[in-house]
Order: C-alpha cells, then structure tokens, then sequence
C-alpha cells in the first residue's frame, strides 16, 4: 500500500481514488471508518506513503488523526480535505506542521484533479530533495573558532522589482563551511550566537564581506542594493552605526547602498539603544527593513517607533496566497498599510508563479524566493543575471 485515504462518504472516497488513478496512482487503500485507519496506520504505517484524511468524521475527526499520526511518528505525507470552512482546515494544516509531520496540503472539496496533480508532484519532489545535513548541535567554542578562521561564508539572493522584473538587490544569507558537516544553514547557529554573545563577531564578519562583495559587483558595473540581516542584539552597543560606516569606508562602498534587515526574536526589553541606533543609521541613509513583517515581535509597534523604509512581509503569508483567501486579505491589507506610511514593500517566499502573479497584480514592489533564485555564492549572481534577463523577457513578453 502506498496511499490511504480516509473519509467517511463513500462517494468522496470513490471519486479521490478515480482520480489518483487518473493520475497513475496504483497502490490505494480506502477507508470509511476512521478506527479501522488507525489499526492500519499503527500496524502498516511503513507502508503507507501518503495520507489523505477528512476533517469532519463521526467517530474520530481529522485533528485526532493527525493527533495519533504524530504519536505513531508516522514519515510519509499527509493531506487534509475537508468540505469545512477554510480557516479550520488552515488551523489543522497548522497543528499536523506543528506536530512535525510533513504535511502536504490542505484542501477543499470538491478537490480538482489540478490540485492532486500539484499535491502529488510536491510529494514527488520531497522524496526526491536531499535533506538538509542534519549536524548535532554545536559548541559555542566551534563558532567562535568558525568565525575566526573564516569559516563563515555569505550567500545572497537575488531580490527583483515586481513591475519590470528588473533585478534591485541581494540579500546576505549566511552560512557555515563546516569542515566535516559540510554547509550548515543559519537556523543552526544564529540563536546560538545570541545566546552566546558571537552575534557581534558574527554580524561584523556578515557585513565585511557583504561590503567588500558589493564594492566587486560595483567594480564590474553591477549596482545592486546589498541587504544584511541583523539581530536586535547588535543594536545594544551604541557604537554600531559608527562600526558599520567604517567597514563601509574600507570596503569603499556608499552607505545608502547597504540596507539592514532587522527581526525581533524576543521581545525588546530596554528601547532605548535600539532607537537611538536605529535613528542615526536612517540619519547615515542606511535602508532598514522589518523583516518577517507579521510574526513574532515584528509587529505595528515597531513600525510606529522605527523609522523603517521598507517592509518584508514574512513567508508564511506569501506562498499560497492567492488559493487562500484569508492570506490574500492579510497580504492586502499590510501592502496597503505599507503604502500609507510610504514604505516599500518585498514579498519573500514568492516560490511559484501564482504567487509571483498575485503580488504583482497586488502592487508589491519586489519579489524575493525560489521562484527567481536560490542563494548563491557571490561569484554566480554575473551568470545568474544572464539567465534571468532571458526569463524576464519571456515573461514580461507573455504578461506586459
Ligand atoms: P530571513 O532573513 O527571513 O531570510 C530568508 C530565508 O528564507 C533564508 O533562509 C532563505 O534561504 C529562505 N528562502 C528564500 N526564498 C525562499 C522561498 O521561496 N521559500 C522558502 N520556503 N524559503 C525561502 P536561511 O538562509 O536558512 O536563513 C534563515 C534565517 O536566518 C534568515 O531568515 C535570517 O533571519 C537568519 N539569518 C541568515 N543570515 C543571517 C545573518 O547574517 N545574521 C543574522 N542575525 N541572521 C541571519
Ligand atoms: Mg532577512
Ligand atoms: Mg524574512
């Protein structure tokens, strides 16, 4: 058995597995009764490679599905259907994610053989992707060392203007070269280096090779506004804006050309020299940016008491958007807000075309996902370039 599906309307199990099979899907179980599914899943969970479930069932509902899918540790897919109002689907969605189970979609019925066709090419691509390196959590020491040896390396993705599809900026992305693990992403370190005080060392590293990046890009013709994330913990020293104006002076690269993205983790306890930080770089013409605009603490405080330029609006509300209509609404009404208060406005996570498409109809400013680029090491973004002015052309060809 490769996938099982659970409903209680016979009719809708029918009608799900005609159209898995539609779409070449050979090894189907169904399942009227939700307790008989659960024997099933503790007895053959190896088996089964997908699951799609109902939300609404009489004797066991979705969520205690998903409830006994995490107990069992089950590690195939799961897919939520349900004829219910969207925002309990969502919420379900939310608690199998929360859980740690890889789930696929949640969707509505009646379900289109376009959507299994999508759900089915993500399971595909999931099988297929490699993981990222699972590495054991390191020592404060290790990154101390890492960073002095330089073992810290920037990635940067490329940012575009969602208008003209022309290129605007990268954004820094670190990542740790790690002699034995290989390439270590961020969210296996940052935190650390907070919690740890490196988070000064690691920012200055971060910004000094951002800058002399941009200065080689400028150097070659390229002008591109180079973006770098910080942590509320650099803004603690009052001296930060006057150590970031020297590193730019060395590196010989204008301060209007660096922006920083700033997110909030925890909650900011003193204010004070963060504003007083924050204002002298607006002061110095340094872009900043409210990253994850609508998570955690990057809230409508901070946009009340910062002087931000510009607002990030956070992942989680881009892709999928424009099937979602509750997304759409919060992804409108913060464009809008954005618009008052005269900021720009990037949309990250842009993974596909839809979404491209619906934040371009929308009026967002710039893009920023996989659906234009990966990060990159800095040397790939000339060839990368290349490649998108093709692709730019293609499209601005097919939607003036
Ligand atoms: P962020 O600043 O929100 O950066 C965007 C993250 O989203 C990056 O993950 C990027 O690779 C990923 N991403 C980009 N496009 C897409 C997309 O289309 N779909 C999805 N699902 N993800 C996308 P990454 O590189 O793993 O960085 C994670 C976080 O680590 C960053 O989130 C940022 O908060 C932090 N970080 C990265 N570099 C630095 C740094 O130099 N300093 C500090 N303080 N934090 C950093
Ligand atoms: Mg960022
Ligand atoms: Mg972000």
């Amino acid at each position: 058995m490769q996938i099982l599906l659970i409903d209680d309307d016979p009719l809708a199990l029918k009608l799900l597995a005609r159209q898995l099979e539609h779409l070449g899907c050979v090894d189907v179980a169904l399942c009227g009764d939700a307790s008989e599914a659960l024997t099933l899943l503790e007895t053959q969970a190896e088996t089964i490679r997908m699951v799609f479930c109902d939300l609404q069932m009489p004797d066991i509902d979705g969520v205690e599905i998903v409830r006994h899918l995490a107990r069992i540790r089950y590690r195939g897919s799961l897919v939520l259907i349900s004829g219910e109002d969207g925002r309990i689907l969502q919420t379900a969605h939310k608690l199998a994610q929360a859980h740690s189970i890889h789930a696929l979609g949640a969707m509505q019925k009646p379900i289109s053989l376009e959507q299994l066709r999508q759900v089915l090419a993500s399971d595909a691509r999931r099988s297929a992707a490699p993981a990222r390196p699972a590495h054991r959590p390191c020592a404060p020491d290790e990154l101390r060392r890492a960073i002095a040896r330089g073992e810290l390396v920037n990635h940067y993705q490329p940012k575009v203007d969602l208008a003209s599809g022309a290129p605007s900026g990268v954004e820094t992305l670190v990542r740790w070269q790690h002699p034995q693990a290989g390439l270590v992403f961020p969210d296996r370190f940052v935190a650390m280096a907070e919690e740890c005080g490196l988070i000064d060392d690691l920012t200055r590293a971060v910004l000094a090779g951002a800058l002399r990046q941009a200065r080689l890009w400028r150097d070659s013709g390229l002008q591109l506004q180079v973006a770098v994330n910080v942590s509320m913990d650099n803004l603690a020293a009052l001296d930060f804006p006057d150590v970031v104006a020297q590193l730019a002076t060395e590196a010989g690269v204008a301060l209007s050309s660096l922006t920083l993205e700033v997110t909030e983790s925890r909650l900011m306890k003193d204010a004070r020299a963060p504003l007083d930080i924050l204002a002298r770089f607006r002061l110095k013409h340094v872009g900043l940016s409210i990253d994850d605009f609508g998570t955690g603490h990057s809230s409508l405080a901070q946009l009340r008491d910062i002087p931000f330029d510009e607002l990030k609006l956070d992942r989680s509300f881009v892709h999928g958007a424009a099937d979602d209509s509750s997304l759409k609404a919060i992804v409108e009404g913060i464009l809008a807000m954005a618009r008052q208060l005269g900021m720009k406005t990037v949309a990250e996570g842009v993974e596909d075309r839809a979404d491209w498409d619906l934040l371009r109809d929308l009026g967002c400013d710039v893009a920023q996902g996989y659906f234009i680029a990966r990060p990159m090491p800095g040397g790939d973004l000339p060839g990368w370039l290349a490649a998108w002015e093709q692709r730019r052309r293609e499209m601005m060809a097919a939607s003036p």
